[in-house]
């Protein structure tokens, strides 16, 4: 049988850019592509037909060689001739089939989705630790060591878990290539598909003679102090990741991340709400009446706060910047001090006496009109 010309099975003209040989290959091969025509021999010879004619037509050296002297020029060292197999195309030109968006096909999703499969980088999983932050912690910004327990390279092998370098042989289930085909009989007939081996995982080799230490694995169980910069402001709930701090991938591949997660201990003076804290302060009854100056603590020390004569419990005062920073900004949240009057509980005789006589002045009688407005007032600013 005489070989089709090269240039009329990709349908293109002799000087065709590589770009357009490439072009007119995608879209014989998304024609005759075996997902879509399942089972259909003829499809399949002109699928291996296009990928033997882009195979030199898309190297620039075999491409001049045919050119000058046609299929005698590239005849054995084209590297497939006639006996290509589904396998060696998938293997060769993967990444062509990758992007042709074969996912759209519906019903051959499936299969396609095999054949769109790579061989891939090994990649270590992510680590999750939890850190506990005070608030004064979280105001500031701190750093922490965090001792993991994680899978870390093996030192032995350098990660690869083999003994040394001549401990590979060539993986029997797929002779090198790292690929498998699978047919699979469905009810549109067979479908064929490239898949990565999954006895060498695509490597197309496999450890003969594994690391002592590994045994094969090219990762152990360590620990490792880790510091974590954890930015002023963070709140509960939120993770940060340290990529590439996670654990290292079997033989040799990306580390994964370390998520943390931060968890927030309750304050004993203050309540947090958003980046505003709140302080509830109590005021005795002389110095609600008569004002005074009063000193609160605040997350990064301490401030003075004046009451004014004649304060009602409730009342509450902002000061503003002293709650807690925004996370990775310049923005602050505000203190807001919440005024209570404390009453006292056991009274002597001589205080009791004093409290009888204030009670007979009319002006210690509560005014209910004031104290509502007082309320609403209160209720509106923990509402804003
Ligand atoms: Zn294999
Ligand atoms: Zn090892």
């Amino acid at each position: 049988m005489t070989k089709r010309d090269y240039y009329e099975i990709l349908e293109v003209s002799k000087n065709a850019t590589p770009e357009e040989i490439k072009k007119a290959y995608r879209k014989q091969a998304l024609k005759y592509h075996p997902d879509k025509n399942p089972g259909d021999k003829t499809a399949e010879e002109k699928f291996k037909e296009a990928a033997e004619a882009y195979e030199v037509l898309s190297n620039p050296e075999k491409r001049s060689r045919y050119d000058r002297y046609g299929h005698s020029g590239v005849g054995s060292s084209g590297g497939f001739g006639g006996g290509m197999t589904m396998e060696d195309i998938f293997s060769h030109f993967g990444d062509i089939f990758s992007d042709l968006g074969f996912g759209g096909f519906g019903g051959f999703g499936s299969s396609s989705r095999q054949s769109r499969q790579s061989r891939q980088t090994n990649r270590g999983t992510n680590l999750r630790v939890k850190v506990k932050l005070d608030l004064e912690e979280i105001a500031k910004g701190v750093e922490k060591k965090l001792k993991v327990t994680k899978y870390v390279s093996c030192k032995e092998c350098g990660g690869t878990g083999a003994r040394d370098s001549s401990s590979y042989s060539t993986c029997s289930t797929c002779r090198g290539s790292g690929y498998v085909t699978r047919v699979t009989n469905t009810f549109l007939g067979q479908m064929q598909s490239t898949a990565v081996c999954p006895h060498c995982g695509g490597e197309g080799k496999i450890i003969a003679q594994k690391c002592t230490v590994c045994h094969g694995e090219g990762i152990v169980k360590d620990t490792e102090v880790i510091s974590v910069k954890i930015p002023a402001g963070v709140a509960e709930g939120m993770q940060m990741t340290v990529s590439g701090k996670g654990n290292a991938a079997r033989r040799g591949g990306i580390n994964g991340d370390l998520l943390v997660l931060i968890e927030e201990e309750e304050h004993p003076q203050f309540i947090r709400d958003g980046n505003d804290l709140l302080y509830n302060l109590y005021v005795s009854i002389p110095q609600a009446s008569l004002g005074a100056q009063i000193e609160v603590p605040t997350i990064e020390g301490k401030a003075k706060i004046k009451i004014e004569p004649g304060t009602q419990p409730g009342k509450i005062l902002r000061l503003r910047g002293k709650g807690l920073p925004e996370v990775n900004s310049y923005g602050r949240g505000d203190l807001l001090v919440s005024i209570n009057v404390w009453v006292p509980k056991n009274l002597s005789r001589e205080e009791a006496r004093l409290l009888e006589k204030l009670e007979e002045s009319s002006n210690f009688k509560p005014s209910p009109g004031s104290s509502d407005k007082s309320f609403f007032e209160k209720m509106r600013n923990i509402f804003d």
